[in-house]
């Protein structure tokens, strides 16, 4: 690796998303079908290093562009959209308290990411996931310097897996993040009966006054800080909607009709096939635009994250419906995978920031109206 150029540097870690992915995507209907966490894959993009790729060469992390990271997590999704949005959360998760913590922290939660233990972020509350950044769940002080949460949080992708939570709080009023280590105060409730992404078992965690420690409290935040979610999000839905359109290809040259061509002859698959390819390509080439800015430092990664994920996750019901309306019948059965990649492809629109967040955002920015 050492004697790696830049750009084949970054190329092979694409490479080894490109491998894995095609292994995920042998095992992704069943654990879709079972509902069970893609623990084989999350270890294995832990043993080839994937995990650690985004922190900095001098962190022991091989230091990629976000535009590579963001690659990877569609190249995982295409394969299996349960083990990328886990995935990413937990990268998330891990590279905010590595990032973010006080320097010895830092350091602790540096060794554990790197020795392969689990980080899940435990943010959303059961009042709106989408407020995240504003937690109405009151920590009380403890009297010495630390604070206890009692309260839960929704929707925690792995979190059965996890070793340690990125937890907010309200502290007088303010937003605080902390690091939690998992113990016995850390509930873990089965609520994950979902439609779609059923391999990520995002469960509701309840935190029965759990020390929220001063040490593991997050510090300033940097003012151009790229958040990894933000840039994430849009490659999550795009894999899938690329996942569908191969498949929808693949559908069309091998059923034959009765007059013996192939579907890839009939009109309306051509014309539609026309329109979702123009639109995927629209969204890669926006979601990629989002990485650019990232990878320059630029703070207007802000909007453009939210409309990456506008037209990520539009593009993404488009292309699953288009599939399976190509598959005929059998596309509503479990024989084709268009109806999996229809329920993952509602997912996107609905993680934070929903899609209407994003476009209450995109508007008001866009029409100059400001809150007051
Ligand atoms: C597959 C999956 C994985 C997830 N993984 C994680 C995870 O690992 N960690 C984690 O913390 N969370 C996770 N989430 C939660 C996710 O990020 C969102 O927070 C959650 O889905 C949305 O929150 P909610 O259900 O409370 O909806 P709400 O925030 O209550 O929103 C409900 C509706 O109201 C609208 N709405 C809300 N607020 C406003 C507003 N101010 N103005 C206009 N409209 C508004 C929304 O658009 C939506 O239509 C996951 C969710 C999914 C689906």
């Amino acid at each position: 690796m050492s004697t790696l150029t830049s750009p084949e540097k970054e190329q092979y870690w694409i490479d080894v998303a490109v491998e894995l992915s095609a292994q995920f995507a042998l095992t992704a209907a069943e654990i879709d079908r079972k509902a069970e966490l893609p623990k084989d894959n999350l270890r294995l993009l832990f043993e080839r290093g994937l995990d650690t790729a985004i922190l900095p060469e001098e962190k022991g992390g091989a230091g990629i562009s976000y535009a590579t990271f963001g690659r990877i997590v569609f190249e995982i999704a295409r394969g299996c959209s349960s083990t990328a949005c886990i995935w990413l959360m937990n990268t998330s998760a891990a590279e905010s308290l590595i990032t973010l913590s006080n320097p010895d922290t830092s350091e602790f939660y540096l060794q554990q990411w790197k020795q392969g233990k689990r980080f899940a972020n435990a943010l959303s509350e059961p009042t709106s996931g989408n407020l995240f950044l504003t937690p109405v769940q009151e920590a009380k002080p403890l009297g010495d310097g630390d604070w206890s949460l009692d309260g839960a949080k929704r929707f925690v992708s792995g979190a059965e897996l996890a070793d340690f939570f990125l937890v907010n709080a309200s502290i007088d009023g303010a937003p605080a993040f902390f690091g939690v280590e998992r113990d016995e105060t850390v509930e873990i409730h089965e609520i994950w009966d979902a439609l779609g992404m059923r391999g990520t078992r995002s469960q509701l965690i309840g935190f029965n006054q759990t020390r929220l420690k001063a040490a593991n409290r997050f510090g300033q935040v940097v003012s151009n800080r790229q958040n990894l979610i933000a840039l994430g999000l849009p490659w999550l839905s795009l894999g899938i909607a690329q996942a569908a359109y191969d498949a929808l290809k693949v559908q069309a040259a091998g059923k034959k009709l009765s007059d013996g061509k192939p579907l890839t002859h009939v009109q309306w698959i051509q014309y539609e096939t026309a329109e979702a390819h123009v639109k995927l390509k629209a969204a890669k080439l926006l979601a990629q635009h989002l990485l650019e800015l990232a990878d320059a430092g630029s703070e207007q990664t802000i909007v453009v994250s939210m409309e990456a994920k506008i037209l990520a996750n539009q593009v993404a019901k488009e292309v699953a419906d288009l599939g399976l309306r190509v598959g005929g019948g059998l596309a509503f059965t479990r024989s084709l995978p268009f109806e999996r990649h229809l329920r993952d492809a509602q997912a996107g629109g609905l993680m934070a920031y929903s899609s209407e967040m994003c476009k209450l955002f995109v508007g008001k920015f866009e029409l100059n109206v400001r809150d007051e």
